[in-house]
């Protein structure tokens, strides 16, 4: 038997509980998994707050188990690409969605959806950086990839997950970062992170110009709506934005004008289906260049019993940095 967090949905009626499951219950409900994992630590992502409350469709099949991303060792495999033992990361493809996810002791997956712990790290190191430092990574890659390598980057939704590892990592890689935030009472902590100065959000979050005063060389948002409408407007001729949130909202109400004046490519970054040669180079970065002190600075871990309250947390969007979840605790 193992513990797990269980969503269920009848006749409309909505339950989130912590359960004990057992081994071939979790084999019933992971049709096409070939490794089984013994889960060390799993995150509380924005996304998980939406599946724990029931607030949006996040969840495609019940009942499931949450959690969008888990680390742990491999207890069982017929994966040829994988060994018992082996320490793994696993991030989307759908799990805590469509999949059985990883608030749980135990987990099942498909090997090829697996990415290896890369040394130094441990499991709970990965599960620190979780999906949020991951998809911080893909942003910082393909604002690098796009050729833009200094200068000054606005971080959107900084003292969030994805916005607080964005700034670390471009403020190792040289760039000067601009940390945009609600929350100023953080500014000390987004300091620590790296940022060199941090803004209102508010300077961003209502309708705009088309086309503002170039500022940026390169923009990191996690939040949508007019703040990346803002962003686009903002940034300067030839600049890359990486679009990867929606905390503000889904809609994107820009114009043309920053694209078509100004040159501003603008980068979609999904984690959930990235290929995995691209997510092991984002994890091997990661392993390279992130600054330990950071991760302790960034995390708060909590038991597998506080799952569902943090949920509920997540989405009031008063947590600051990543909560990472002891599921054996
Ligand atoms: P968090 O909840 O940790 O951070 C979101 C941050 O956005 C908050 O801390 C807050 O930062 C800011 N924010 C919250 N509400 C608003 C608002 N109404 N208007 C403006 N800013 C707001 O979430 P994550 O960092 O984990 O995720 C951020 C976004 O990225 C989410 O939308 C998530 O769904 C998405 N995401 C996408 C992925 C992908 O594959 N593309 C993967 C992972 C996440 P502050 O107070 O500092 O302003």
């Amino acid at each position: 038997m193992f513990k797990a967090i269980y969503l269920s949905k009848d006749d409309d009626h909505f339950h989130a509980e912590l359960r004990e499951l057992d081994d071939a219950t979790l084999e019933a409900n992971t049709a096409g998994a070939d490794v089984t994992i013994d889960i060390d630590y799993s995150t509380i992502n924005y996304k998980d707050g939406l599946a724990l409350t029931n607030k949006s469709p996040v969840v495609r099949k019940w009942p499931m188990v949450p959690g969008i991303d888990c680390a742990g060792t491999i207890a069982a495999t017929s994966s040829p690409r994988w060994a018992v033992g082996d320490r793994v990361v696993m991030n989307g493809w759908g799990i805590g969605e469509s999949a059985w996810g990883g608030l749980a002791q135990r987990g099942r997956y498909r090997g090829d959806w697996l990415v290896r712990v890369p040394a130094p790290l441990s499991t709970r190191d990965t599960m620190a950086i979780g999906t949020a430092g991951y998809t911080a990574m893909l942003a910082c890659m393909a604002i690098r990839d796009a050729g833009v390598v200094e200068g000054d980057v606005l971080v959107t939704g900084a003292s969030g997950g994805v916005g607080s590892f964005a700034i670390a990592i471009l403020a190792r890689r040289g760039y000067r970062v601009f940390a945009s935030t609600g929350k100023l009472e953080e500014a000390a902590y987004l300091k620590q992170l790296g940022a060199a100065e941090v803004l209102d959000r508010a300077e961003l979050s209502a309708a705009g110009k088309p086309l503002q005063k170039e500022r940026w060389a390169a923009v990191v948002d996690s939040v949508g709506s007019h703040t990346l409408a803002n962003a686009c407007a903002q940034t300067r001729y030839g600049g890359a934005v990486a679009a990867c949130g929606l905390a503000q909202g889904m809609d994107l109400p820009v114009t043309v004008a920053p694209f078509i004046l100004r040159g501003v490519r603008l980068l979609g970054i999904d984690s959930v289906m990235c290929p995995v040669d691209r997510r092991t180079a984002a994890w091997t970065h990661l392993a390279e260049e992130l600054d330990r002190a950071h991760l302790d600075a960034i995390t708060h871990e909590i038991p597998l019993a506080g799952a569902i309250e943090a949920g509920r947390q997540i989405l009031s969007g008063t947590i600051r940095g990543r909560l990472v979840v002891d599921v054996n605790r």
